[in-house]
């Protein structure tokens, strides 16, 4: 809006006034839709396969870059197009390490396309114990928890060092019981919840990593379909084993 406190202060994203096209107003899917001209940027030699998926992409580039990355270990809990977004972002900006869970082997093997030093499959294995091995026992430096699963956001404090910080991107369905002294407090860990993007920041950080080269997402890109199949990419993303889908309008 511009005017509200959230704006004048360079926090547009968590703006009170905020209508997110897609949620609060007709989206993609819409016939027509009058865009905000200030939500319009030019793709700058970006392929159009990528500008599609950037919207999304933004919200990982705000879950890992508002963290100290270089040198750092970071546990990206939940591999779906974001988590995976989010591997590569980690990679790009320098993380020495980057852990990547799931319960999804196919997206395991997207997160190692994307870059991920270890994948840990939720389903079968020991997340936590895992994490802290790599680790040297400490726990990593940054988690980015993706899911919004509550036994991932509990693998998401356990698995955090002391003094480290959590990025809350995932939304869970309902209610989440914390143990705020155990998980959070004694541990005196940061907790940040991700909303957006951060305007306008992460859309020229993101533009950067894609026009340079230091990011290529398009591992993520899983299926591409005409507009007329759409029937079938919505069958596929349900089916569970998609990265993005592209929808070609000839
Ligand atoms: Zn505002």
């Amino acid at each position: 809006c511009g005017r509200c406190l959230q704006c004048r202060t360079g926090n547009s994203h968590i703006c009170k006034n905020t209508r997110i096209i897609g949620v609060d107003r007709d989206g993609a899917f819409a016939e027509y839709i009058a865009m905000p001209a200030t939500n319009v940027l030019p793709l700058d030699g970006v392929p159009t396969t990528v500008g599609a998926i950037m919207d999304p992409m933004g919200n990982a580039f705000h879950a890992v870059l508002s963290a100290e990355i270089q040198g750092s270990s970071v546990f990206v809990v939940g591999c779906g197009p974001i988590g995976c977004f989010a591997v590569g972002i980690a990679r790009a900006a320098g993380a020495a390490k980057v852990i990547a869970s799931d319960v999804n082997a196919k997206r395991l093997s997207l997160a190692r396309r994307m870059g991920a030093h270890v994948t840990i499959n939720a389903a079968t294995d020991d997340v936590v114990r895992t994490v802290l091995d790599e680790t040297g026992g400490e726990g990593a430096d940054l988690v980015c928890e993706m899911s919004g699963v509550p036994s991932a956001l509990h693998q998401a404090f356990a698995a955090v060092r002391l003094g480290g910080r959590v990025q809350l991107l995932g939304i869970p369905k309902g209610e989440v019981p914390v143990d705020f002294a155990s998980e959070i407090i004694f541990k005196g860990i940061t907790v940040y919840g991700v909303i957006g993007r951060k305007m306008y920041e992460t859309w020229h950080q993101m533009r950067r990593y894609l026009t340079t080269g230091l990011l290529d997402p398009r591992p993520v890109i899983t299926h591409q379909f005409p507009l007329a199949k759409i029937d079938e990419a919505l069958a596929a993303i349900r089916a569970g084993d998609a990265g993005k889908i592209i929808l070609e309008i000839a």
